[in-house]
């Protein structure tokens, strides 16, 4: 028994799908469809089909284009292409062979002919025209190619300004919002702090405290949130303004542990910080520094299970060190700090992802909204705020993780790096 052929049949019509297939089915033809000229250029490639069978007025790529592209893929040069069409135009037949095909059947299909007509395109027949008529078809199919690239770059210039011009809105609402929420948040939170001054209500009872505590915690985690799309918008911009002083980094380590001590205690944690004293000290914004490091502590600490550990440690690297960073970096010496965990880990195609803006790994709608907890989630601003930050200072974050595997954890080793520079001119 002869081997079952495969053929791959690009028709945007579904009757003329279920038609063909239908007949060529019945003859023991395995037939796989595809919508349009991009999937059917995938699945060409995949599939590696005996015979292709081709509309020509599809919407997108036609189907002169995508013969044109199938011919010049690796392995498919000799598949026979063969043109199906409802165009009965002087010209078409030529056209098609031109652009790539090895026949040309019209439609509407002959159901009797039609399978001996693929029996014998794929036994070997090709269809050619001569020479002369070649060249003069040719140049009229590369300009109808140049015109609809010409036509795809109009529609994507047009495209991409919309993309722009929302992306500008958005970026607006973003920095509206978040400046209109901060005024009254900051008076509730004043508010809160106030009535749980003991000298304010002294009598009050456990319970109220309790829950006095559970407003005030609960606004000091809103006005974080604010802040940090106030900080977005700000390093988006460009408009972050840093309050440059001389800067000694373990005790601004020694803040950011202090921060997470009690939570890491309660998940079983390790936190090692090594030695950092002998390290130059730096002209940065203190503060700004300890959101960043804060960020990046805060999510080893959300993405390691309980027991696991983290680390953080330093050293001084020189110009050499500028080569992971695409942007331009001056100085001629850096710190590079480095927190690793025992975590879950970053696939490699997500390391470049996971500093955009809004950007989460896992679907937002399935995790819990904590700082501390495994796996809780937040915004996905923490990171692009992380590195905005160390650019604003003349410096970059990058990522070094095998793979995201919540199983064996094979953890992430993120570091900074922060130019050593002199002290800036008054
Ligand atoms: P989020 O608010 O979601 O934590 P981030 O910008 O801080 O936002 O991080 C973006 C994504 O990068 C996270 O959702 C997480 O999937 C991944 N990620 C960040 N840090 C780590 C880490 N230390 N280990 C594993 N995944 C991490």
């Amino acid at each position: 028994m002869s081997e079952q052929k495969k053929i791959l049949y690009i028709e945007d019509n579904p009757d003329n799908r279920h038609l063909v297939s239908r007949i060529l089915m019945a003859y023991d033809y395995e037939v796989i469809l595809a919508e349009d000229g991009i999937l059917g250029i995938q699945i060409a490639k995949d599939e590696k089909p005996d015979l292709i069978l081709m509309d020509i007025n599809m919407p997108g790529l036609d189907g002169y284009a995508t013969a044109t592209k199938i011919k010049s893929m690796p392995g498919l040069a000799n598949t026979p292409i063969v043109a199906v069409t409802a165009n009965v135009m002087k010209g078409d037949r030529e056209r098609a062979l031109t652009a790539g095909c090895d026949g040309y059947l019209s439609k509407p299909i002959d159901v009797d002919a039609l399978p001996e007509q693929i029996a014998e395109f794929i036994k070997g027949r090709r269809d050619h025209v001569d020479e002369a008529t070649e060249r003069s078809f040719l140049r009229e199919h590369t300009e109808r190619l140049v015109e609809s690239l010409e036509e795809k770059i109009a529609a994507l210039t047009i495209a991409n300004e919309q993309l722009k011009r929302s992306d500008v809105m958005k970026s607006r609402f973003i920095a509206i919002a978040a400046h209109e929420l901060r005024t009254p948040i900051t008076v509730i939170r004043g508010y809160a702090d106030l009535l749980l001054n003991p000298t304010i209500l002294p009598k009050a009872d456990e319970n109220i405290k309790t829950m006095l505590q559970g407003i005030a915690s609960g606004i000091s985690r809103l006005y974080e949130i604010v802040q940090d799309m106030l900080d977005i918008t700000q390093i988006e911009a460009g408009t972050l303004k840093l309050h440059i002083a001389p800067v000694r980094i373990e005790l601004v380590v020694d803040q950011v542990v202090a921060i997470y001590s009690a939570d890491a205690q309660r998940r079983n944690l390790t936190m090692v910080v090594e030695p950092l004293s002998s390290l130059p000290g730096l002209w940065a914004d203190s503060g700004r520094i300890q959101k960043m490091l804060s960020n990046l502590v805060g999510n080893a600490i959300k993405y390691t299970p309980d027991g696991g550990a983290i680390t953080l440690s330093g050293r001084e690297v020189g110009v050499e060190a500028r080569a992971v960073s695409p942007t331009r970096l001056q100085a001629e010496r850096y710190l590079r700090l480095t927190i690793a965990d025992t975590g879950v880990g970053i696939d490699q195609d997500d390391h470049g992802h996971i500093f955009e803006r809004f950007y989460e790994v896992l679907d937002p709608r399935f995790h819990s909204t904590s700082k501390t907890e495994f796996m809780g989630g937040g915004m996905g601003l923490g990171l692009s705020i992380a590195r905005g930050l160390a650019e604003a200072h003349g410096g970059w974050i990058w990522v070094e993780s095998e793979r995201h595997d919540p199983e064996r954890c094979p953890g992430s080793r993120f570091h900074v790096l922060l130019p050593i520079t002199a002290p800036p001119e008054r």
